[in-house]
């Protein structure tokens, strides 16, 4: 288990790239069918991990917890838990963290998460939980050896004051204990460079993966940039509403996530991280229009 911690730090230690791909649990039996069919076909391209979100509560987070540890048992992908301090007392998130380790998961996405139904609403701290996600980071380093991810905002988190605070929190956050960081998903690669140049600036050089959402629905990926406060640039946003078919609409997303992302490895990033929306097309096709056109993704993922 050790090895494995140093596996992922190591990797990025030496330069190497990863490619990961993100998944939410299924809600139903067809969904949970589809979820399966997208990583297999996934598997098939070796990714370096594979990551499950965290829902706000219940249900949720039960199919969160058995997909990971589906993947560990009946795959042979590393399996990322993302986990949030949302509701839960510290004694619960030790409890989770615990049956973790026990099926041999010794990679988190360690996150504050947001309030339940409203993501821009007031924060609120469990009565015995935690407040931010360095408290997290420190409490699953506290527990035993784990790769610990957190979260990095492109463009700021909408609830920093200013990007002094952002780079100031999010380094501490990093000191606490994480090996790597994701961004939330951006359409201008301007955004993440210099967001790295500032966490570079403040002294950091904790590796951040950019996470790549291809923008193939109009009025989703709408919604989904107003609540994450990443800007829709306005030649993505009128090409898509010009779309006149989702194949087309499909065309746009793609070869703009691939110029994005092709721009990103070319100046650097250590690797990327694709928001599945649990549909393989779209992140399958940036994946291989990269490896036919740049220079920067690694043989090993051909
Ligand atoms: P924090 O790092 O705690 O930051 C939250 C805010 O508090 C920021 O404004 C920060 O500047 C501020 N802050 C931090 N520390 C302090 C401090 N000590 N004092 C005062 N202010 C402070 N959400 C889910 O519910 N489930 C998921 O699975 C999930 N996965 C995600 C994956 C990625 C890659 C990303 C980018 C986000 C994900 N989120 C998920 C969303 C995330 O939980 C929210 O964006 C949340 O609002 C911020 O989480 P954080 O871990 O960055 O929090």
């Amino acid at each position: 288990m050790d090895a494995h911690r140093l596996d992922l730090a190591q990797m990025y230690a030496r330069g190497e790239q990863s490619f990961s791909f993100e998944f939410f649990p299924a809600k139903t039996d067809a969904g949970e069918k589809g979820l399966w069919e997208t990583l297999r076909r996934v598997e098939a391209v070796d990714p370096t991990f594979v990551s499950v979100t965290y829902g706000a509560g219940g249900s949720s987070r039960e199919r969160t917890i058995a997909t990971t540890h589906r993947i560990a048992a009946q795959t042979r992908m590393r399996p990322v838990a993302h986990l949030t301090a949302v509701g839960h007392s510290v004694a619960e998130l030790r409890n989770i963290i615990g049956q973790y380790a026990d099926a041999g998961i010794r990679d988190v996405l360690a996150l504050r998460g947001d309030p339940p139904g409203d993501p821009l609403g007031e924060w609120r701290q469990h009565p015995q939980g935690l407040r931010h996600a360095d408290e997290l980071v420190a409490l699953v380093n506290s527990l035993g050896r784990f790769s610990i991810g957190v979260a990095a905002f492109p463009e700021r988190h909408p609830r920093s004051a200013d990007w002094e605070s952002e780079i100031r929190r999010f380094v501490a956050k990093c000191r606490a204990g994480a090996d790597y960081a994701i961004t939330q998903m951006f359409f201008r690669a301007e955004d993440y460079l210099r967001l790295r140049d500032r966490v570079e600036a403040a002294g950091c050089a904790t590796p951040i993966i950019p996470g790549i959402m291809p923008a193939t629905n109009h009025r989703q990926i709408q919604r989904f940039a107003e609540l994450s406060n990443a800007a829709f640039p306005a030649d993505l946003e009128q090409a898509l509403a010009r779309a006149t078919s989702e194949a087309d609409a499909h065309a746009v997303g793609v070869e703009h996530a691939t110029r994005l992302a092709d721009r990103l490895l070319a100046e650097g990033a250590p690797g990327l991280h694709y928001i599945t929306l649990n549909k393989a097309a779209a992140v399958l096709e940036i994946h291989r229009n990269l490896q036919s056109r740049s220079s920067h993704v690694p043989s090993r993922t051909a």
